[in-house]
């Protein structure tokens, strides 16, 4: 017997975003299901022929999805909320309406509420459940997907998301436990494995990644008996349990001692985990260890993790040894191959998913037939990972100095925030219940093409800053026009709030093809951070001077925060990710203070990452959120008392962060509200933020534009909560998304909200 290679997924996009072409094409009504449906099943085959020409033993199937797997579990086992329960509709209509919303059947409903993915950038849609839900199998996608794999000669080993897991990622729509639910779902789950089974698959993967979270005793308690019915219901199907993104902590007892065949630990967020596991692992449970990294870029050090994979074969016995990655690769670019112009030495430190499946197809080589077997790959991989270390442009001394320098003087603004507001009060004179918008104007296609263009060379600078200084001068008449108090340029030079700074900040590149799925359709391309991080010069002070010079009226300068970059990004692993921070916190500093010397009176430094960076185990948490903090005040705390420093968050829930929000001491946070009705009030009612606020009035993401009479009664339930002196009034987020004859009546209706509301104070 041997060790053998594995995967637990793959990028689903396709290399250059196809299913991004076809599925936009689709909704565009421009092609048939039939040509989606074909697009898709063309790029699981690709993946299906790389796992082969790579060498991979267990290759995944049902890891590829139309939108997202969590919806399509949810489909899997017929938890359609009711409002998507309409008769004569296609099924395909259906699932993008539960992802999308819009019309189903001559009506419209609204979509499935959408949420990250553990601490990832990736997002998933939330199933809605009820009490005595009863599920049914009601597709058959796992099936299909094995079945046309076999048919091009490939036994795959179908991935499902775990039953407990998937009842604990959902939402109780009526206060219901969502685990009473269990036996009817693994009932179905039970036919799923059925089916598979008698199609000829030999194992399955069932990812359980709640496995890594706290869990209470009742939660755990749950997983024995699971998977105990499950493995009864198809006993001639192995049956894999992955775990990911971190370790099992007080889990790992429940996790080791499964009735399962297989067990899959993160070695790369955890490696501590791998021998505390095969302390405890009895002999029928064989290990899949995840020693290359899913959810970041660098190379594997080959000869570093085939030490530890020799010790488990060693321990375990090659019979009981899986390898693969510490989690899918859905995180990572497709293929460093695609990356023409990056430059050969930051290439010879990377890997991207194709390159993976190779790394770990090495690592068993090596486990099967001796090291001498991969003596070329193991000395490859050292001397790339020795020249990395040594590179100079790793480096940058200026950088270290200032790093290593006491800079506990450089977090604090020069007064408290009562001193500060009277500063800015004079400089800038605004009215009661500001109004101003959080910086993107719509991305229109003309925008688009215009950066395009200058891209590939087809316009040059003076022709593209042209386009854009006649993008600006529009957007700044409009806001005169509309009457806002704190205007915006509206960002026409970004195509990304993060990639913008990577492409000017030294110590990072970006990439030609390196995109993510970070929900849908939409992709991003995450600069890689591969040294110290240093500012050659000022990245947006043109274009803020440019905007202040055409009106009298105070222009926001618009920065990204130094969490914000560091999440976004694919972050160094040679050094602590708070220095790293700290780093770019040092250039959006010097950012501050350029824009400040030139005029601009009010910037803004979004951060709406914050929450996402939050480490899964809970006892990493207060580190955490000490050196975010410590970072965004070391990169505002050089404005003078007089300028007015904003911040901005969306998306996630805040009201359990509010301290370490505060403790910013920004003075002005605007900050996304409306979709929840304002329930992060709540947390300006129990705790008493000190600054000013915006809770968002609408929400950008829908076009519905939205009346003056229901913004008013949401500034007023801000009231209740937030002094009038200290209430903002904006709208949720950029508005980059929005087309323009939507931004035009919303905005407009914003600030005739805050008119009334302002009128009303004055004549009480
Ligand atoms: N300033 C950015 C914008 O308006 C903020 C985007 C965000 O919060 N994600 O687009
Ligand atoms: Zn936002």
């Amino acid at each position: 017997m041997v060790v053998l290679a594995t995967n637990l997924g793959f990028p689903r996009m396709g290399p250059k975003r196809e299913l991004k072409q076809a599925l936009e094409s689709y909704w565009a009504q421009k092609s048939s299901a039939a040509e989606l449906q074909q697009s898709a099943a063309d790029l699981r085959h690709l993946s299906w022929d790389l796992h082969r020409a790579a060498g991979i033993d267990h290759i995944p199937s049902n890891d590829a999805s139309l939108y997202d797997h969590v919806l399509d579990t949810a489909v899997l086992v017929g938890a359609i909320p009711e409002r998507h329960q309409v008769g004569g509709v296609e099924a395909l209509d259906r699932y993008f309406a539960m992802a999308r919303g819009g019309g189903l059947g001559g009506q419209s409903v609204t979509a499935l509420e959408m949420t990250k993915w553990f601490d990832t950038n990736y997002h998933y849609l939330v199933p809605e459940l009820h009490k005595g839900q009863q599920f049914s199998l009601a597709s058959t996608k796992p099936l299909d997907e094995f079945r046309q794999a076999l048919a091009v000669g490939v036994t795959t080993r179908p991935v499902l998301l775990g039953p407990v897991s998937f009842l604990l990622l959902s939402k109780g729509t009526d206060g219901g436990d969502n685990l009473d639910l269990l036996p009817s779902l693994i009932a179905t789950y039970a036919e799923v494995l059925q089916s598979l089974e008698q199609a000829g698959a030999s194992w399955v993967q069932i990812d359980e990644p709640v496995l890594a979270l706290h869990l209470d005793l009742d939660q755990r308690s749950v997983f024995d008996r699971t998977y105990a019915d499950l493995r009864a219901a198809a006993p001639g199907l192995r049956l894999l349990v992955a775990t990911y993104f971190a370790g099992l902590g007080e889990n790992l007892q429940t996790a080791v001692h499964l009735p399962v065949d297989a067990l899959h630990l993160d070695a790369v967020s955890s490696p501590g985990q791998v021998d505390l596991a095969m302390a405890e692992v009895p002999d029928t449970l064989a290990l899949s260890l995840g020693v290359v990294d899913g959810r970041n870029v660098w190379r594997t050090d080959l000869a570093a993790a085939l030490d530890r994979l020799e010790a488990a074969q060693h321990k375990l016995g090659s019979e009981r040894l899986l390898v693969g990655p510490s989690c899918s690769l859905l995180h990572l670019p497709v293929d460093l191959g695609l990356e023409p112009a990056l430059d050969d030495e930051v290439r010879s430190w990377l890997a991207f998913a194709v390159q993976r499946l190779d790394e770990i197809s090495t690592l068993v080589r090596g486990l099967n037939e001796g090291r001498e077997a991969i003596a070329d790959e193991l000395a490859a991989s050292t001397a790339a990972a020795q020249a990395r270390q040594a590179s100079p442009r790793v480096v940058n001394p200026a950088v270290r100095q200032r790093l290593a320098g006491d800079s506990t003087g450089l977090e604090h603004r020069a007064s408290a925030y009562g001193m500060r507001r009277q500063a800015q009060q004079a400089n800038l004179g605004l009215p009661i219940l500001p109004t101003t918008t959080i910086g993107s104007f719509p991305q229109t296609p003309a925008v688009r093409s215009l950066r395009a263009q200058f891209k590939s060379g087809r316009i040059d600078t003076e022709a593209y800053e042209e386009g854009l200084r006649a993008y600006i001068s529009d957007a700044v008449a409009f806001q005169e026009e509309v009457g806002l108090d704190v205007l915006v340029h509206g960002e026409p030079e970004r195509n990304d709030m993060v990639e913008y700074f990577g492409e000017l900040l030294e110590g990072c590149v970006v990439t030609s093809n390196g995109w993510v799925q970070s929900y849908g359709s939409r992709c991003v391309k995450p600069p890689i951070i591969y040294g110290d991080v240093n500012r050659p010069r000022p990245m947006t002070v043109d274009w803020a001077v440019y905007t202040q010079s055409l009106t009298d009226r105070p222009v926001k300068g618009m920065l990204t925060g130094p969490i914000t970059i560091l999440q976004w990004s694919f972050v160094r692993n040679d050094q602590p990710h708070g220095d790293t921070a700290r780093q770019i916190a040092f250039a959006i500093r010097d950012e501050v203070a350029d824009l400040e010397a030139a005029g601009i009176k009010v910037i803004q430094i979004d951060e709406p990452a914050l929450r996402e960076g939050l480490p899964l185990p809970e006892g990493e948490r207060k580190a955490y959120l000490e050196w975010a903090v410590s970072a965004f005040k070391l990169a505002s705390s050089g404005a003078r008392d007089e300028t007015q420093i904003h911040t901005h968050m969306c998306y996630a829930e805040f009201n359990d962060i509010i301290d370490s929000i505060a403790a910013f001491d920004a003075d002005v946070i605007s900050i996304e509200a409306s979709r929840s009705r304002m329930e992060l009030l709540a947390a300006f009612t129990d705790f008493d933020y000190p600054n000013e606020v915006g809770p968002g009035l609408f929400d950008i993401h829908s076009p519905r534009v939205p009346e003056t009479s229901e913004m008013v009664e949401l500034l007023l339930a801000a009231l209740a909560v937030v002094p009038a002196e200290r209430l903002w009034v904006n709208p949720d987020c950029g508005l980059k998304t929005r087309r323009w004859d939507e931004v035009r009546p919303a905005i407009t209706n914003l600030v005739a909200a805050a008119h009334e509301v302002r009128d009303g104070l004055a004549s009480n």
